[in-house]
């Protein structure tokens, strides 16, 4: 540990650590930077939202010259919603690269948008590979963009998408990127990977406060999407050619929690940029995972695939184990985790990000290895057709 390693916080008065992927843990800075009012067309305001674009900008590195930050009010799936319908054209169709509730809530966005797409479906956790990608491309010239989601969160996958992006650019089409619950851990550096456009929001690596996400996407993109969304408070054009002329939301922005977002982004700077916000995550999840191996839990994927951001664990196979009763035994020693989304086995989350450090994750074994003692649990060993699941993806 260097000596500008991060300071964290205890969590504020007593309240549990949210091992959540966002809302999640922020500091006593982030909480306290809300205890004042603006004026939404004022210029301290103003100046708030332009620092706020350029930051996230400069988040990109090299080449974010070509780019533009357009936030838009509401959770992530709104910012989602924007970006589809914003640089996907009417006549335009969509492939949607699935592999957990994410993809999936994409392809149902533009099922409800009334855009062409197909789905390539992989199910709960295998990868889309760049040259499945590159097939269905052939096989299909009408398809024009490709929707990828960076870290499905419901899982914990960090999907490969170097490759994909290969495969889509070398088959002559644009891709779009749900990089909500990686961005600011995990590099998305235009010079290294390409894109047109990807979204994020204000709750999840930038450790901020839910209330808004982002589109960060290329300027040309940005001046040919005029005219495609159908709808007037998601239309990414017009938020960004208003706040362009005027420095100003179209609608009513949510001000404490740009003022917030502010806060969390300047101490993503102090510790480091995304290198620095990344290599605590993956210290985190690295401790978290070694931990709980050896209370005898296994992890859904294997190391490969393990993102820094969420972790899924399988269910023991102990009939001693209730997962409500791990949950609130858990949350009485101060965590709060999360259930798991997998179709075929039982399964818990634990998240990786927010304001926390591998001690806290040290706490957080120490915590489960108890709670396991007092459910009268002997082995956190899962089911065996959880591990027939998993080597599926060793296939
Ligand atoms: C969190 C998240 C979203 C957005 O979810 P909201 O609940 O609308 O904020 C979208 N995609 C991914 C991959 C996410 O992790």
């Amino acid at each position: 540990m260097t000596a500008s390693a991060p300071q964290i916080d205890p969590p504020f008065l007593g309240e549990p650590y949210l091992l959540t992927p966002g809302p999640l843990t922020t500091s006593y800075e982030v909480k306290q930077a809300m205890l004042r009012d603006w004026g939404s067309w004022d210029d301290d305001f103003r100046a708030m939202t332009r620092d706020m674009r350029s930051r996230l900008l400069a988040l990109l590195g090299d080449g974010a010259g070509e780019y533009d930050c357009v936030p838009m009010q509401g959770s992530g799936s709104f910012a989602v919603e924007a970006m589809l319908a914003s640089f996907v054209p009417r006549d335009g169709k969509a492939l949607v690269l699935a592999n957990g509730a994410y993809g999936l809530r994409s392809a149902q966005t533009l099922q409800y948008l009334g855009r062409d797409y197909q789905l390539l479906d992989k199910g709960d956790y295998l990868p889309p590979r760049g040259d499945e990608v590159a097939q269905i491309l052939a096989e299909d010239p009408s398809i024009t963009h490709v929707v990828a989601i960076h870290c499905e969160t419901s899982s914990g996958i960090l999907n490969p998408v170097e490759e994909i992006s290969e495969a889509v650019y070398a088959a002559g089409r644009k891709l779009l990127i749900d990089s909500m619950s990686a961005f600011g851990a995990i590099e998305l550096q235009p010079s290294q990977i390409r894109y047109e456009a990807m979204v994020s929001s204000a709750n999840k690596c930038i450790e901020g406060v839910p209330g808004f996400g982002f589109v960060i996407a290329r300027k040309e993109e940005l001046e040919a999407a005029k005219g495609n969304s159908h709808s007037l408070s998601l239309d990414v054009h017009a938020q960004w050619a208003h706040m362009e002329k005027t420095g100003q939301w179209r609608f009513t922005p949510p001000t404490h929690v740009v003022a917030a977002f502010l806060e969390a982004l300047k101490a993503h700077e102090a510790e480091g940029g995304v290198a620095g916000r990344g290599g605590r995550y993956t210290r985190n999840r690295d401790v978290m995972v070694a931990g709980m191996r050896e209370l005898g839990f296994e992890t859904l994927l294997q190391n490969r695939w393990l993102s820094p951001i969420i972790v899924t664990f399988f269910c023991p196979a102990d009939a001693n184990f209730v997962f409500g009763r791990f949950y609130d035994l858990m949350k009485e020693k101060g965590f709060i985790i999360y259930p798991g989304k997998l179709t075929v086995v039982d399964s818990f989350r634990v998240g990786c990000i927010g304001q926390m450090d591998e001690n806290v994750m040290r706490q957080v074994v120490t915590a489960a290895k108890e709670t396991l003692a007092e459910m009268g649990v002997a082995s956190a060993a899962p089911p065996a057709a959880a591990l027939e699941e998993r080597a599926k993806l060793a296939a």
